[in-house]
C-alpha cells in the first residue's frame, strides 16, 4: 500500500507536525536510524542492546528538536515510543563523570509511571551510570530522602510528593535544565493542576519545559502559553484515510501483558494458519517469541535487523517452502516482504503508527485473497486502536481469547475430519492385521477408542488447561492499578481494571474521612491524586470533595470504599500520615 500525504515542510514559523508514517515524510527520510538523530554513541549501543530497530515516529520528530534545546508540546498516545522521545535527550545531555545534582525533572500522574518511566531511562543510561530516582506518594520519605541525598541525575516523581521534596529543600531545583511533563492531560485530570504550575513556578526560569499529552484540551494550550517559552509541537498526525483491504479480517483480543504469548498460541491454535507473519517491536521480543512458539509446538523462524542476509535469505526459503510456519519479525527486517502463501498477519504489539498497521496487514488478502489480521492489544492501547480505526474507516472487531473448551471443540474438530478423511482411503484393509491382533482384548469401542487418542494427541492436542484471562471488558484507565494478585504481573503498569470498578453515573457515591485538611495545606488536587494513586480509582470517579480545617470527606464509588481504606493505610498525604475511615452522613 502506498504512503500517503507527503508531508510539507511547514514555514519557519508555523507548528511542526509530523505525520504518523515515517515513510511519508520527506524531511524524515534522512532520520531513519537513531545514529541520524544525532544521539551519542553509548545511548546508540544501549538501544541496540534492548533491540529497538529504528525511531517511532514521535522520536524522529521530537528528539533532534529536543536535543537542539527547545520547548516542546508533544501529542503522543502510550504506545508510541514517547517516553523514549524524552528521555534519549535527556540523557544525552548527562555523562559519565557529571555531579549526581538533579538536571531534569520528569512529573508523571502515577507511581506505576514513575517506576516505568525510570527503568526506562535507567535501562538506555546504563552504561554511562546515570542516576535515575522514582519518587511518589505511598512510599516512606525515609527512603527518598536518602536517595535524594546521595545525589541523582534525574528525578521522576508525582506532582504531589515532588511538591513535598520541593518545600522540604531536599530536591534541589537549581540544577534542573529540563522539565518534562508526561501525560500532561492525565494529570490535570486527577486535579493536579495547581501541584504542576507550582513546581514550574520553582525551577529555573531558563529550564526547557517538554509536555507530552494524548490529548489537547484548552488547558494544556494554556499552561503551553504560560510556561513554555516558543514551543514547537510534534503531533502523530493522522491526515488521509488509507483504508485496508476490506477482505482482510481484522481483529483484535485485549489482554494483559503478562499473558500474550499464551494468548498467542492460543488464538493460533483456533485459526491454524497455513503460514503467518507475527510483527514485534524489538529484536529481542522476536528471539524471545520464537523461542516460545517453538516450545509450543510451532516451526517459529525469527527475522530482524540484527541478521546477515544470507541467514535472512534462509528464513525467507523456509517460509515460503513452509518448512516454517510463523515468522516472528520487526517491522525493519520485514520490510517488502512478500510472500503469496501468507494468510494471517499477528500484531503482537499494536504499532505505533496506524500507517504501521494498515501496511503490516496488507501482506495478506492480496491478489483477491481472503486474510486475517489479528492484534493483541493490553487495554492501555485502546487509544492506539481508535486511531488505526479511524484511519482506516473500519471496525476492529474486538473478540474474547478461545477458552480452554473453545480450544478442545476446535481440537476434536481437527480429529475428527483427520478420520473421516481416512475413512475414504483405499488402504483401510491393509491394518486389518492390526486390528485382527486387538479383537478381543478389547471392545471395539475401546480399541477405537485408543486409536483416536492416539491420533488426537499425535496431532499435536495439548493439554492446555489453563484459562487466559480476557481483558477486552476491561477499562482503559491510564496508570490506575488493576485487579491485585491473579493475574498480574510485575511489569503490568497497573492501568488495567475491571469495567465492573467503575461507577456508573447512576451509581452509589459512598464516603470516607481522612484527618487531615486545610490546616496542613490539604487541597482537592492532593486527595485526588492519593486516592487514585493507591486505590486505582481514575480521577473521574472521586469526588465530591470537601476539606475543613481538621479533615476532609471525600465522595467515592460506594462499592470501592472499602478498598479505598485499605490501600490508603500506608498513605501520606502533604507529608503526614492519612488515616482514612468510613464517613456516614
Ligand atoms: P511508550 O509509548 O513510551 O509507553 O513505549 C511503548 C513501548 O515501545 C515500550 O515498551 C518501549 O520499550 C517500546 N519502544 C519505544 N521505542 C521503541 C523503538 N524505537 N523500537 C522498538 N520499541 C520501542
Amino acid at each position: 500500500m502506498a504512503p500517503s500525504d507527503p508531508t510539507i515542510d511547514p514555514p519557519a514559523d508555523a507548528p511542526v507536525e509530523t505525520t504518523a508514517d515515517p515513510t511519508s515524510d520527506p524531511a524524515a527520510s534522512d532520520r531513519d536510524t537513531f545514529a541520524d538523530l544525532g544521539l551519542r554513541d553509548d545511548l546508540l549501543t544501549e538501544l541496540s542492546r534492548l533491540g529497538y530497530e529504528e525511531p517511532t515516529p514521535i522520536q524522529r520528530e521530537a528528539i533532534p528538536r529536543l536535543l537542539a534545546g527547545v520547548d516542546l508540546v508533544g501529542q503522543a498516545a502510550t504506545g508510541t515510543g514517547k517516553t523514549a522521545a524524552f528521555a534519549l535527550p535527556i540523557l544525552d545531555g548527562i555523562h559519565r563523570d557529571d555531579a549526581p545534582i538533579p538536571t531534569a525533572l520528569i512529573v508523571v500522574p502515577t507511581r506505576e509511571l514513575a517506576v516505568q518511566v525510570s527503568e526506562a531511562m535507567h535501562n538506555y543510561g546504563r552504561s554511562s551510570k546515570i542516576r535515575v530516582l522514582p519518587i511518589f506518594g505511598g512510599q516512606p520519605i525515609v527512603k527518598q530522602l536518602k536517595e535524594l541525598d546521595r545525589g541523582v541525575h534525574v528525578v521522576v516523581a508525582t506532582p504531589g510528593r515532588a511538591i513535598d521534596h520541593i518545600r522540604r529543600g531536599s530536591l534541589k531545583l537549581e540544577g534542573i535544565r529540563t522539565v518534562v511533563l508526561d501525560e500532561a492531560d492525565e494529570m490535570l485530570d486527577m486535579g493536579f493542576m495547581e501541584d504542576i504550575e507550582a513546581i514550574l513556578d520553582a525551577t529555573p526560569e531558563d529550564r526547557q519545559t517538554v509536555l507530552f499529552s494524548a490529548t489537547m484540551p484548552p488547558r494544556i494550550a494554556k499552561i503551553a502559553e504560560t510556561h513554555q517559552n516558543d514551543p514547537e509541537t510534534v503531533r502523530i498526525r493522522t491526515t488521509k484515510a488509507e483504508t485496508a483491504n476490506p477482505r482482510i479480517r481484522q481483529t483484535v483480543y485485549m489482554v494483559l501483558r503478562s499473558h500474550k504469548a499464551s494468548a498467542l498460541g492460543r488464538i493460533l491454535d483456533i485459526e491454524s494458519p497455513t503460514s503467518a507473519i507475527v510483527f514485534c517491536k524489538t529484536r529481542t521480543d522476536v528471539d524471545e517469541l520464537t523461542v516460545t512458539m517453538n516450545g509450543r509446538g510451532y516451526r517459529a523462524e525469527a527475522l530482524h535487523g540484527g541478521m546477515d542476509q544470507n541467514q535472512r535469505d534462509r528464513v525467507m526459503a523456509r517460509l515460503r517452502d513452509g518448512t516454517a510456519e510463523l515468522l516472528v519479525a520487526t517491522d525493519v527486517a520485514a520490510r517488502g516482504l512478500d510472500v503469496d502463501t501468507l494468510t494471517h498477519v499477528v500484531n503482537y504489539d499494536v504499532p505505533s503508527a496506524p500507517e504501521s498497521y494498515v501496511h503490516r496487514i496488507g501482506r495478506v488478502g492480496r491478489a483477491g485473497r481472503e486474510g486475517v489480521a489479528i492484534t493483541i492489544a493490553e487495554p492501555k492501547q485502546r487509544r492506539l486502536l481508535s486511531n488505526i480505526e479511524r484511519l482506516t474507516k473500519q471496525t476492529i472487531t474486538v473478540a474474547k481469547i478461545p477458552t480452554v473448551a473453545d480450544l478442545r471443540a476446535k481440537q476434536v474438530d481437527v480429529t475428527v475430519a483427520a478420520v473421516r478423511e481416512a475413512l475414504t482411503a483405499d488402504d483401510l484393509e491393509d491394518y486389518y492385521s492390526v486390528y485382527n491382533e486387538l479383537k478381543g482384548e478389547a471392545s471395539d469401542r475401546d480399541i477405537a477408542l485408543a486409536a483416536l487418542r492416539m491420533v488426537h494427541l499425535a496431532r499435536g492436542a495439548t493439554l492446555d488447561e489453563r484459562e487466559i484471562p480476557d481483558a477486552s471488558e476491561w477499562k482503559d484507565n491510564k496508570g490506575k492499578k488493576g485487579p491485585k494478585g491473579k493475574g498480574r504481573d510485575r511489569h503490568d503498569r497497573g492501568n488495567d481494571r475491571p469495567k465492573g470498578k467503575r461507577r456508573e453515573p447512576s451509581g452509589d457515591t459512598g464516603y470516607v474521612h481522612i484527618n487531615l485538611g486545610r490546616k496542613v495545606g490539604v487541597r482537592p488536587g492532593d486527595l485526588v491524586g492519593a486516592i487514585a494513586n493507591e486505590s486505582g480509582l481514575s480521577g473521574a470517579d472521586i469526588g465530591p470533595i470537601r476539606i475543613s480545617d481538621h479533615y476532609a470527606v471525600v465522595g467515592v464509588p460506594e462499592g470501592n470504599v472499602e478498598d479505598v481504606i485499605r490501600s490508603m493505610r500506608a498513605t501520606s498525604v502533604r507529608g503526614k500520615k492519612a488515616k482514612v475511615r468510613r464517613y456516614v452522613e
